[in-house]
């Protein structure tokens, strides 16, 4: 199967959420495969890589693409992420938060999304869930970040990844009904392995890299 049959595959399969959206993690995929995508109808791409994304970013800058940034940050990346994504979905500590603050100014605001360890491993980045309120007030003082809501990754087993979507749907709601003036519409969770379970349990965004663009070459 290509890309073409992956995607209608994928579609019908989002025809039930209709509030859901596919976001094409192309970490390893070249900048020509994803103007394929584009013509496909993809518009929000994820990349882990700063320095890949950034080459990808330049060499597609003539279409309408929304880029998210969704990899680990590195402190003395935060400039070159402020000013060339429109998204980041793995702001896991506050002192991100200032810098990207500083580092977009004069742009529009940048979407943020905080990152919840939701698996409760050990190494994986985010937040504990019971901070995600206190980050998430933190946001709202910086003038040039819109917190949008929150992104996860899960257990790999399918059981305690079921348990993990749950925590993550309640926690989210926890989170617009605690700031109902801010547009929070974004809960992104599920990825190839799992983005059904992920879309059962209300992911408004499933991040989809090897069932669309098929298996990565190893790091
Ligand atoms: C690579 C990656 C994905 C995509 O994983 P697949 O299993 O290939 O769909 C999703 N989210 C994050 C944060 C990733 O790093």
């Amino acid at each position: 199967m290509d890309l073409p049959q992956r995607l209608l595959a994928i579609q019908e399969q989002l025809r039930p959420y209709p509030a859901a959206r596919v976001l094409a993690v192309s970490k390893k995929v070249s900048a020509e495969r994803l103007r394929e995508a584009h013509a496909l109808g993809l518009r929000h791409f994820g990349e882990n890589y700063l320095q890949e994304a950034q080459a990808k970013i330049t060499a597609l800058a003539d279409l309408d693409l929304c880029w998210h940034f969704i990899g680990r940050i590195q402190r003395n990346k935060t400039r070159d992420i402020a000013r060339h994504f429109d998204w980041v979905e793995s702001v896991d500590r506050e002192i991100l938060l200032a810098r990207l603050d500083q580092e977009r100014a004069g742009l529009p605001p940048l979407q943020i999304l905080l990152e919840v360890a939701a698996s409760g491993e050990e190494n994986k980045g985010g937040i504990a869930p019971d901070q995600v309120i206190a980050l998430a007030r933190t946001v709202l003082r910086y003038p040039n970040l819109r917190l949008r809501g929150l992104m996860a990754l899960v257990h790999p087993d399918p059981q305690e990844a079921v348990s993990n979507f749950r925590q993550m749907a309640r926690l989210f709601q926890r989170l617009q009904a605690e700031f109902p003036e801010q547009a929070i519409d974004t809960l992104s969770m599920g990825t190839s392995g799992d983005y059904p379970q992920a879309l059962a349990h209300g992911a408004t965004e499933i991040r989809l890299g090897t069932v669309l663009f098929g298996a990565r070459p190893k790091e």
